[in-house]
C-alpha cells in the first residue's frame, strides 16, 4: 500500500545537498513539542506508517521543500527573544533521524548561538551519526508507541525493538528524555501493556516526563485528500475513563505524567 523509504535514498539526499533540510512545515510559536516557546521544524519523510498519523503528507521522502540550514538558523536567531530560558528549537516530523547528518550541522549551529535544541523522534535508528546528533540535543522526545512488539507492528508497520534499543542507549549516556505515548482505544489502551510499558521504563533515570497523547481525528481529512485508506475510521477518541485508567497506571511508576 505504501512505498518504503530506504536509508540509501536518504543518504543520497545528504550527498546531493548537505546544506539543506527537507522540511514539511515550520511552526514559529510551538508550545506542544518540548519546553517553553519553540520554533518547530517538521521534517519530511518517515519510515513508520502509524495508522493514526496526523500528518500523512509528511511520510514520503520525495515531498516537502528543501530549506537551507543557514535560513533555518537565521529564523531561529530572529525568534530567540521569544524562547526565554526554556524554549528553543525542536525538530519533529516526519522522522528527523532520516536526515541526521544535516541535523548535526543544524544543532551545532543552534548551540553556537546559545539556542536550546530538542529532537522529537520515533527512535528507529541508532548509528554513529544518530549518537553524534544526540550529543547535540538538549532533550529527546521519544515516541514509544507500544511495548508489545506485535501490537507495535500492527500500529506502525515496524518493530519496536530499535526504539527500545535507542531508549536504552540514551539511558546509558544520560540523555534527557520525555517519553510520549499515543493512547488509541482498542490499539494501545490495553491495561496489561500500559503496565508493561511503565515497568519497562520506571527505573530509567533520564526520563523527566511522560506525556500521554489521546488519539484524535484531526488528520483524517489529510488521508482522504491523499487517497490513502484510513484504517481507524471506526476507532473512537479515548473516553475519560480510558484516559484516567492510563494516567493512573503511568502515575504509579513515574513522578511526572502529563495527559495532553
Ligand atoms: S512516526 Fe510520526 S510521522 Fe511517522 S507515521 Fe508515525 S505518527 Fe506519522
Amino acid at each position: 500500500m505504501y512505498s518504503s523509504i530506504s536509508e540509501s535514498g536518504t543518504d543520497m539526499l545528504v550527498i546531493k545537498d548537505p546544506h539543506s533540510i527537507r522540511i514539511h512545515s515550520l511552526e514559529t510559536f510551538g508550545t506542544h513539542d518540548g519546553p517553553g516557546i519553540r520554533m518547530v521544524v517538521f521534517v519530511q519523510g518517515c519510515q513508520f506508517r502509524c495508522l493514526y498519523c496526523q500528518n500523512p503528507d509528511t511520510l514520503s521522502m520525495a515531498g516537502g521543500t528543501l530549506v537551507s540550514i543557514d535560513e533555518l538558523v537565521r529564523r531561529a536567531i530572529n525568534q530567540k527573544t521569544y524562547f526565554g530560558n526554556k524554549g528553543g528549537v525542536t525538530v519533529s516530523g516526519g522522522e528527523p533521524l532520516l536526515q541526521r547528518t544535516k541535523l548535526i550541522t543544524f544543532f551545532k549551529e543552534l548551540h553556537d548561538n546559545n539556542i536550546n535544541t530538542c529532537l522529537d523522534s520515533n527512535g528507529r535508528l541508532l548509528d554513529d551519526d544518530v549518537k553524534e546528533l544526540l550529543s547535540h540535543a538538549d532533550l529527546l522526545l521519544l515516541d514509544v508507541k507500544h511495548i508489545n512488539d506485535e501490537w507495535h507492528h500492527k500500529l506502525t508497520g515496524v518493530s519496536n525493538k530499535p526504539t527500545l534499543r535507542l531508549a536504552e542507549y540514551c539511558e546509558s549516556i544520560g540523555q534527557r528524555m520525555w517519553l510520549r505515548y499515543v493512547l488509541v482505544p482498542g490499539w494501545s489502551d490495553q491495561p496489561e501493556f500500559l503496565l508493561e510499558w511503565a515497568q519497562h521504563f520506571e527505573n530509567y533515570k533520564t526520563i523527566e516526563k511522560v506525556e500521554i497523547i489521546p488519539y484524535h481525528k484531526l488528520g483524517v481529512h489529510k488521508w482522504e485528500l491523499l487517497g490513502m485508506p484510513y484504517q481507524l475510521s471506526e476507532t473512537k477518541v479515548p473516553s475519560t475513563e480510558i484516559k484516567e485508567m492510563a494516567l493512573n497506571i503511568f502515575q504509579q511508576h513515574f513522578s511526572n505524567v502529563i495527559l495532553k
